[in-house]
């Protein structure tokens, strides 16, 4: 029933020249993963992730997660005097996501603006995860997945953040920086805690980051997925344990 859902949707969004299938994006296919992503032996993000090989090429995102946007969290610009003058070099925090369970945060360093976004884009990419959601609210109880499934913790420098499950309506209620990694992962309603040094954006980004990969690491009962409504990565794609089995066996092939 949820596939048939899927598809239709994907039928539909598709003639509209949106589309959640994986697309053909062109590119010389250097790792294993990749070449898999290539040659359709991989078709989603989430079997991507399971399979356990190195994701070391931003298209394999581009082509499984179409759809996937970024935001630019931070620009820190660092001069250094030398001999022969004044250097400037660029700083650049991206954080990218399909606003439907997968998330990146990603830096890079560069004496132009542009090229140094387009670098941390990538590597935000190279960063992805799948996260988990659900109504982990008891004043919800909708069993949807529009917050965190339970109470998730993440630390950088000196910044702890938590986020607990909220319901329905209250909609991102934490600061801006983890409202745009939030509204990136799909996440509509959550309460935020935080201490240390908030104004350290890049510390604070990073702390959002990993507050979310915990999300993703943490072990979570059968009987907690029906109960809160888990889901972990996009919403309609169809994942079970035993599909991990699968892509081994497509990996031998
Ligand atoms: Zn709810």
């Amino acid at each position: 029933m949820a596939i048939a859902r899927q598809r239709q949707r994907n039928s539909e969004s598709f003639k509209k020249g949106r589309t959640s299938q994986p697309v053909s994006v062109e590119w010389d296919a250097k790792t294993k993963l990749g070449r898999m992503v290539k040659g359709k032996k991989i078709t989603n993000m989430h079997d991507a992730l399971k399979s356990g090989l190195p994701l070391r090429e931003p298209e394999i995102v581009d082509s499984l997660l179409p759809e996937i946007d970024d935001e630019v969290i931070d620009v820190n610009m660092v001069q250094r005097m030398t001999d022969s003058g004044r250097r400037v070099k660029f700083v650049i925090t991206v954080a990218v996501g399909n606003k439907d369970g997968y998330v990146g945060l990603g830096q890079a360093k560069g004496k132009e603006v542009g090229s140094s976004i387009r670098k941390a884009i990538d590597n935000a990419k190279l960063n992805i995860i799948e996260i988990r959601r659900g109504c982990g609210s008891w004043e919800c109880g909708c069993r949807q997945p529009h917050t965190v499934p339970y109470a998730i913790k993440g630390k950088s420098g000196s910044i702890v953040i938590i986020f607990k499950p909220a319901p329905h309506g209250i909609g991102l209620a934490t600061g801006d920086v983890a409202k745009k990694i939030l509204t990136l992962a799909g996440i509509k309603d959550c309460w935020a805690f935080t201490k240390g040094k908030t104004k350290t954006t890049v510390n604070y980004a990073k702390a959002v980051f990993n507050a979310l990969k915990q999300n993703s690491e943490m072990r979570i009962m059968k009987n907690e997925i029906a109960k809160v409504g888990i889901v972990s990565g996009s919403i309609g794609i169809v994942k079970e344990e035993i599909k991990e089995e699968e892509i081994k066996v497509k990996e031998k092939e």
